[in-house]
This record gives structure tokens, sequence and C-alpha cells, in this order.
């Protein structure tokens, strides 16, 4: 396998240093799971030199009985030291999953990504996200169990808690930092037991790769605490679930510049943002099942918790699908957009893939956006107002992925079929179920 001697080097000194033990080779399923396999630090010369096999049979979405031989190849510049697991340094490395003819695999989410962002290089343009995940810590009860749901705190958004929160967030804020991440905030959200912690945007590959490492180290710093944590979209009913809002720029790669910015539009935004945006609002309902992928998705993306139910853009609006943060004077390279519907269990790799090939969409067809609405939304009727919401249940999101093919091409024949079988069980299975609701509803009274 080709890498630079600078690379080599590196990964030789932090495995000197910190008297790394263990390697972890990770990779990720089509549904966003992280996998991982575990090397000796003696076998890792081996690893580098030819890749680990794997059979990925078992793997979500992988493959067939049949063609189940695989092998990882690490990506050394992902190389980091797991800060968690000090009794026996452990290190971590997120892997390319290649086929035994040493081909990219299809199912691998990440090489769907770098697709797309190949596609994008094509036309000049570079990618860059800044997710913000959401989250909820809840107590553990003396047995260990989770339910019923116990938040750990009564606070909300912004407030000072005093509280194990506090401190838990900022074991969570160091560890991010040890691993690679540079945060830039953390606060309390709105509901009780939930905060959001913000990490700085960059390339949409390495902003994906963190996405995995933030949900796998917030989730064992937690655990460390006797907390649990859930990116779990919305696990209380009636107060404010969590999203995965998305901050989207796009950037000539040759003028090494923001494309996104136009000093002479009022939103200040240039012909190919405007394109983009176009693009990811026609394909908005096609791309849910991606980035709202779970049953309990669809609960978040409701009226009256600043989660978008209507396909639409505008500056002021927090109910709006697409916002656009205003920029302060002289801060032009800061344009860009936020899409609001995806959450925190999405598969970052697939949600930047669908979001990019949606946008590039509507630059290449040299979409227009309808124009923004500006009105708060969940105090108008948007029905009346003449605009399309997103789906409603993960059923009907399905169903619109079944019909549109830019979506399905960015995902690739493989994962499409793959993600769309285990999502249509995962439906069906929910469809069928009887809640609790019905009977405290019916039962009685029929
Ligand atoms: N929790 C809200 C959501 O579900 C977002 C709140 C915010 O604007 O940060 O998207
Ligand atoms: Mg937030
Ligand atoms: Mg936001």
């Amino acid at each position: 396998l080709e890498y630079t001697s600078e690379q080599l080097q590196r990964v030789d000194d932090i495995i000197k240093r910190n008297d790394i033990r263990f390697i972890r080779l990770q990779f990720s399923d089509i549904i966003g799971i992280a996998k991982h396999v575990t090397i000796p630090v003696g076998h890792w010369d081996t690893a580098v030199s030819h890749g680990i096999w794997f059979d990925g049979s078992s793997v979500e979405g992988f493959a067939r009985i049949a063609e189940s031989d695989m092998y990882l190849k690490p990506d050394l510049d992902t190389f980091a030291v797991i800060p968690w697991e000090m009794d026996l340094s452990t290190a971590r490395v997120i892997c390319d999953v290649y086929t035994p003819d040493g081909d990219p695999f299809p199912g691998d989410p990440r090489f769907v990504l770098k697709r797309q962002l190949r596609r994008a290089a094509e036309m000049g343009l570079d990618y860059q996200v800044g997710p913000e995940l959401e989250f909820f810590l809840f107590e553990r009860h003396a047995n260990g169990d989770i339910l019923p749901l116990k938040p750990h705190d009564r606070a909300s958004y912004f407030d000072v808690s005093t509280d194990l929160a506090h401190s838990v967030r900022r074991q969570m804020v160091d560890a991010l930092q040890s691993m690679g991440i540079t945060v830039e905030s953390s606060h309390h959200e709105v509901a009780v037991g939930q905060s959001e912690i913000d990490f700085r945007y960059g390339p949409a590959l390495i902003t994906a790769d963190h996405t995995m490492t933030f949900r796998t180290t917030l989730k064992a710093i937690a655990q460390k605490n006797n907390l649990h944590c859930t990116f779990m979209p919305k696990p209380i009913a009636g107060i404010a679930g969590s999203g995965m809002h998305v901050h989207q720029s796009l950037w000539w790669i040759d003028k090494q510049d923001t494309a996104m910015y136009d000093p002479d539009n009022e939103y200040g935004l240039s012909e190919t943002a405007l394109q983009f945006i176009a693009g990811q609002l026609l394909h908005a309902r096609a791309m849910s099942p991606i980035l709202a992928p779970l049953v309990n998705s669809y609960k978040r993306l409701v009226p009256g918790f600043e989660a978008p139910i209507y396909i639409s853009w505008g500056r002021t609006n927090r109910s709006a699908l697409i916002r656009i943060p205003r920029v302060s004077r002289g801060r032009y390279r800061s344009v860009r957009t936020e899409l609001r519907c995806p959450d925190p269990s999405a598969n970052p790799y697939l949600a930047f893939a669908v979001m990019l090939a949606a946008g590039l969409d509507g630059i290449e067809k040299r979409l227009m956006p309808p124009p923004p609405a500006e009105e708060d939304l969940f105090h108008v009727d948007g029905a009346r107002a003449g605009l399309e919401t997103l789906p409603g249940d993960l059923g009907e999101a399905l169903d619109e992925l079944s019909k549109d093919e830019v979506i399905q091409n960015a995902l690739g024949q493989h994962v499409y079929e793959r993600y769309m079988e285990a999502k249509r069980l995962e439906w069906d299975e929910y469809r069928v179920y009887v809640t609790r609701w019905e009977l405290e509803r019916y039962l009685t009274i029929y």
C-alpha cells in the first residue's frame, strides 16, 4: 500500500511516544455504525503493507456470504490515540474497505462520499461542512437500566448548570480535542438532559470521520460517568428532539476562495449558492431516508420544536429547511447554508454524499430556488402558503427515495439496494407493532 515516509514516520512516533499496544482498525457499515477489528501493535507493519483481511458477510449491508472477503486499508492521517483507553494504550485508525481484486468496495460509505467529492472536484469545487450534533444524557438506574428515562438534569438552553453535565461536557471536549477535533463551543440545549458540542467545519471527508469519532467518544465518556449518551433523534415526546444541522460551503479549488458569495445579492449568495440550495430543496424528500433515517426521526420533524417541516429556505427562519446564517461585514468567506433536517443518527458519509449530490444537481441543471419564506412557519399555515412538506414517516421517505435517480446514483446501486432492504424491514416491523399509546387510547373506549 502506498504511503509517504512522513505519514509512516508520524504514526511510528505516535506509537513509540504513547507505548501503543493495540490498534483499532475502524470502518462504517451502511447505516453508520462504527465497526472495528483490533490488532496487537506487532501486527501493524503487516496492516500497513498488505491491509487487514476481514469477513464482511456479517456486517450490516455489506456482502453476501459468497463475496465476503474484504480488506481494510488504513488512512494514516486519521491515526489517533484513544484517550479513554489508558489501561492498555490503544490507537484508532479509520480505514477504506477494498475487495480482493483491489478495488474500492462499493458498499463502503466512505467510498460513496469520496465519489461525490471527486465529482465536485471535476466541477472545480470543494465541499466543506460543519455539523452541529445535539444529544441527550440519561442517568442509569441502580441496576444499570436506562429505562424508564431519567434525564440527568433540569437545566435548559445555555443554562450554566452546576450539575454533572457541565463537568461531563468538559471531559468530552477534552477527549475530542486530543483526538484531533477542534471544538468551538459546547452548551446546554433546550430540553432537559440535552446538550450540544460544536466543532470546527472542514472538508467533508475529514468531517464525516470526525462525526463518527464524535459519537463514539461521547458515548465512551458518558459511560465512564455512569451516564448514557444517545443520538436518538426524539427520545422524549413533547420536548425538543436532537438535530444535526449541517452548515455547508462550496469553494473554488483553483482560486482557494468561497464559491458562495456575491455582494450584489440581498442574501450575499452567489448564483452557484442559489443553485445549490435549489438542488437540495428539489431532492429534500428523497434525501430524507438518509438524513433522517429512523422511524423515530419523523417524530422530531414536527411543528413547535425548532425542527423543519416545510421545504423552504430563509434567513431568519428557524423552521425553514435551509437557513442562511447572517454573516458579519468583512467575513464574506463564512457565507454558508445550514440544512436543518438531518439528525445525529444519520450515517455522516452517506448524508454528506447525498447532500452534495443534490446541490450539484441544482448547479448542473441551473435550477433557481423559489422565493425565501421569512415568516415564522411555526405560526403560519405553511400548507396554505403552498409549501411542500418533508415526508411524514419513514415509509413515505423510502417511497420518495425509490423515485429519485439522482439520490440513488449518489448512493450507488450496492448501497441503495442494501439500505432500502434494511430500512423497509425496519419500517414494516414498526408498522405492525401495537404501541402503548394505542392501548391507552382505545382499549377501554371500544
Ligand atoms: N433541537 C432542534 C432540532 O431538533 C434545533 C435547535 C437549534 O436550533 O439548535 O433541530
Ligand atoms: Mg442546537
Ligand atoms: Mg443550528
